[in-house]
């Protein structure tokens, strides 16, 4: 059974009117479901249809539902509202309304991203190998931003009408926003890029140690190589493992760090008592989650980027093939993936999607698209509703 979802922006909702946009997604584009930001990342958007008003819709991300205090009381991270656009309470309001209208929700949560955390408390941020301090990202591998996300999950679970859970923002082990809006970014290569988003951080550094890496020692070539890579510029079209050249302490505390990083996801993912998702890279590979000596996974999806059908897309038949038997696989298509405005673009990619053994998509902002993207989006979910009960 093939299923669409609509991703919903709780502000961008709001500014088009919740009743508006739900009306469109379930009766004129027809999809099954609204996959919803419960927590979410500071965003921007655009404001259409709107005579010469406001033009930006823009919120500093956070909470759009009253969290559940009980929920909390033990942890020392706390949840904090939305601020800007979108109301404290938006989420609840959308999930009520969607209710109406029999449409299924899940709630997403924008994990190491969620608005107000990290910059509100630089000691859960990630942290560069060199001491910088991420002004957003916080790192999952700090025990209060891990409880705090284990006790949002628990608290949306809870909720009448919440169907299941989106996790957003863990496709990499190695993230952060430390290189954001800096010039000359580009020059330094992806493995240097990727380096500075290894997280230093006194937990992460805790972690590494308790493994038998030698932290400061990793540490250390870590801050020589982007000094390099900063001065003289980078090898080009190395991977980060490849660029270290071999040095047993820095990668060590690599794999130190990829580890925690799947064991953090794997626990988000059988601690959960609703269906759960999670974005990912379409390079992911289930092998390293499904582990013989830990308790077996509940059923989840995963979602990446959808290929373009335009020919340079990358090749998901392998995706589909690492993924079966071990998690569905789910395609999120964004407004943006046709550049010319084609519409018969979303049919193709839906076809595309069904062939190779996809088993859900979700349109990206669709909601709050004009006419244009509103036929297109009701084509393709035709087609793909055809698709499931052929
Ligand atoms: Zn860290």
């Amino acid at each position: 059974m093939f299923s669409v979802h609509v991703l919903c922006d709780p502000g961008e909702m709001e500014f088009g009117g919740i009743d508006e946009s739900l009306d469109r997604i379930a009766g004129r584009i027809g999809a099954d479901g609204v996959t919803v930001v419960a927590a979410g990342r500071p965003t921007a958007a655009l404001r259409r249809g709107d005579g010469t008003g406001q033009r930006i819709v823009r919120s500093g991300g956070g909470l759009y539902f009253k969290p559940n205090a009980d929920r909390y009381a033990r942890t020392r991270c706390k949840p904090r509202p939305a601020h800007g656009s979108g109301s404290r309470d938006a989420f609840t309001r959308i999930l009520m309304a969607a209710g109406r209208r029999e449409l299924s929700v899940r709630a997403l949560i924008d994990t190491r991203w969620i608005g107000r955390l990290a910059a509100r408390d630089p000691s859960i941020a990630t942290q560069s190998a060199c001491g910088d301090v991420s002004p957003r990202s916080a790192c999952v591998n700090h025990p209060d931003v891990a409880a705090l996300l284990r006790a949002l999950i628990a608290d949306l679970a809870d909720r009448d009408g919440v169907r299941g859970i989106v996790l957003r923002g863990l496709e990499r082990p190695f993230d952060t926003d430390l290189l954001d809006n800096l010039r000359d970014v580009d020059g330094l290569g992806t493995a240097a890029r990727e380096l500075f988003g290894v997280c230093f951080c006194p937990s992460c550094a805790q972690s590494a140690a308790a493994g038998g890496v030698d932290v400061d020692a990793a540490r250390r070539v870590a801050q020589s190589r982007l000094a390099s890579a900063i001065d003289a510029g980078p090898t080009a079209g190395v991977t980060l493992d490849d660029w270290l050249g071999g040095n047993a302490d820095l990668l060590q505390y690599l794999q130190n760090q990829r580890s925690a990083h799947v064991d953090f996801i794997r626990s988000l993912l059988t601690g959960a008592e609703c269906d759960m998702a999670v974005t990912v890279d379409d390079s992911f590979d289930p092998a390293a989650w499904t582990r013989a000596d830990t308790r077996p996974l509940s059923t989840f999806n995963v979602i990446a980027r959808s290929p373009r059908s335009d020919g340079g897309a990358p090749d998901w038949s392998d995706l589909i093939h690492r993924c079966r038997g071990v998690c569905g696989c789910e395609a999120m298509i964004s407004s943006s993936g046709s550049p010319d405005r084609d519409p018969a673009y979303l049919v193709r990619t839906m076809k595309y999607l069904a062939d190779v053994g996809v088993n859900a998509a979700t349109l990206n902002h669709f909601g709050v698209f004009d006419a244009h993207a509103t036929v297109a989006a009701r084509r393709a979910v035709r087609y793909a509703s055809r698709t499931s009960t052929a």
